[in-house]
């Protein structure tokens, strides 16, 4: 039996304060829902204040993103071992803004290499966070051009494949998945519980094919795109669906409480 999770991703979202008031606001009632895993992935300026406040309950911190290297000169970076040392239990890796695949916003292509991040530097982030046991949360997920052109499963197959090469079922226990549309992320437009259930499904066949059955069985399944208080009972309650990733909706900790109830 998988525990529901349910984890917020701030993105480039709230200052020290105001996600330590965030936090404030939601706390008792997201922590007496103890049968739901929550997790909460600010800033890492504001790591250390949520990690603080939360210190005594069951709700984890987590982070957006990570370097493999362990330390050197890669201005502007994070790595695993100061991630571990902040006390972060869970790491977004290869969400699509991270991979430059923008959904809601016209990129220049110019810029895509900017964030740069491909199916091995993802592999490399998971390995490291692996060995400081932090949860990788990997993300996957097709563009609009792919789903109509009918390419959704290749994409994940592919996106799946180049991410976990190399590393097996041992290694890689406890992973979470997060199956992210692109098109829906921050457009509002979320994919049906249906096609959402489907292609979690489809994830957790290439996992048994990779991993086997018991080992599949485990891993956590979440869905991510456009996840509201409105939409999350029907594809929380999925079978292969085993929580979800939530972007704008966990930035109102009303709204935020109600979908992590819902779970
Ligand atoms: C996300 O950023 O992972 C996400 C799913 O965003 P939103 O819920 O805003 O679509």
């Amino acid at each position: 039996m998988r525990t529901k999770l349910v984890v917020g991703n701030w993105k480039m979202n709230n200052t020290i304060r105001e996600a330590a008031a965030a936090v404030d606001s939601f706390i008792k009632i997201v922590d007496a829902k103890a049968d739901v895993d929550v997790a909460i992935c600010p800033s890492y300026l504001a790591i250390p204040r949520v990690r603080e406040l939360l210190k005594n309950t069951h709700i984890k911190v987590g982070a957006q993103d990570v370097f493999w290297e362990e330390k050197g000169a890669f201005t502007g970076q994070v790595s695993t071992s100061m991630l571990f040392d902040a006390g972060v239990s869970f790491c977004i890796v290869g969400h699509s803004e991270t991979r430059g695949r923008f959904g809601k916003v016209a990129v220049d292509p110019s810029l895509i290499g900017y964030f740069s991040e491909t199916d091995a530097t993802v592999n490399k982030k998971i390995e490291c966070l692996l060995y400081y046991s932090i949860t990788p949360i990997l993300c996957v997920g097709e563009t609009a051009d792919e789903r109509e052109a009918g390419k959704t499963d290749a994409i994940i197959s592919a996106q799946l494949d180049g991410a976990l090469k190399g590393l097996d079922a041992a290694e890689l226990y406890g992973l979470v998945v997060a199956y992210e549309p692109v098109w829906a992320i921050g457009t509002g437009q979320t994919c049906d519980a249906v096609e959402a259930e489907r292609v979690c499904g489809y994830i957790r066949s290439l996992l048994t094919t990779r991993l086997g059955a018991d080992e599949a069985d485990t891993i956590r399944i979440l869905y991510g795109g456009s996840v509201k208080a409105s939409n999350s009972r029907e594809l929380f309650h999925q079978p292969n669906i085993d929580g979800g990733l939530v972007g704008g909706a966990s930035l109102d900790p009303e709204e935020f409480r109600k979908i992590v109830m819902s779970a």
